[in-house]
C-alpha cells in the first residue's frame, strides 16, 4: 500500500498516521504463533520503517521469546487490547503493522503467504500469490517476496 496511511483500535484510543517512506508490501503468516496471538487464521503484516509512525494515544505492550532467541513485542490499545505494530530485536528500526487496524484494510492486497505449512484447512491461498511452508531465509530473499515494487 502506498501514500500516507491511517488507523485506529476499534474504541477509538488509540489512532496512528504512518507516514510515505520504506515499507514492504503486506503478507499474511499463517503460523502458529500468528494463530494464538490474534485468535484467528492467520495475521496480516507490513514492514515498515519504525520511524515513519506516528501514534496518538495510550499503548500497551506484551513480548516473548521466540523459539529463534528473539525477543518479539506487540504493541496496542491499553484499553481495548487491540494490537497495532510489532517489534522484534533482531530487526531493529522497523516494525510490523497489522494491517487489519488500516482505515482502508479493505484495499490490503497480500503479496505472500507465509507458514502455509501449518495453515488452516480451510484457507486457500489465490492462484499466483507466493506461498512458502515457513518463511524467507535471508534478507534478500525477504526483499525478493515482499519487499518494495521495483519502479
Ligand atoms: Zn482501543
Ligand atoms: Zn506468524
Amino acid at each position: 500500500m502506498e501514500g500516507e496511511l491511517t488507523g485506529r483500535c476499534i474504541c477509538g484510543t488509540v489512532s496512528y498516521t504512518l507516514r510515505d517512506g520504506f515499507r514492504f508490501r503486506p503478507y499474511a503468516c499463517h503460523c502458529t504463533d500468528c494463530q494464538s496471538r490474534t485468535g484467528s487464521a492467520f495475521s496480516e503484516h507490513m514492514l515498515f520503517a519504525r520511524h515513519d509512525l506516528e501514534i496518538d494515544g495510550e499503548l500497551d505492550s506484551g513480548s516473548y521469546e521466540q523459539p529463534s532467541g528473539a525477543i518479539s513485542t506487540i504493541w496496542g490499545c491499553a484499553k481495548c487490547k487491540v494490537r497495532v505494530f510489532a517489534e522484534n530485536n533482531t530487526r531493529p528500526g522497523f516494525a510490523s503493522l497489522r494491517c487489519g487496524t488500516l482505515d482502508r484494510s479493505s484495499e490490503v492486497i497480500l503479496a505472500a503467504h507465509l507458514w502455509v505449512g501449518s495453515k488452516q484447512s480451510w484457507v486457500t491461498i489465490p492462484d499466483g500469490v507466493p506461498a512458502l511452508s515457513e518463511q524467507p531465509r535471508n534478507q534478500a530473499e525477504w526483499m525478493e517476496l515482499v519487499g518494495p515494487l521495483k519502479t
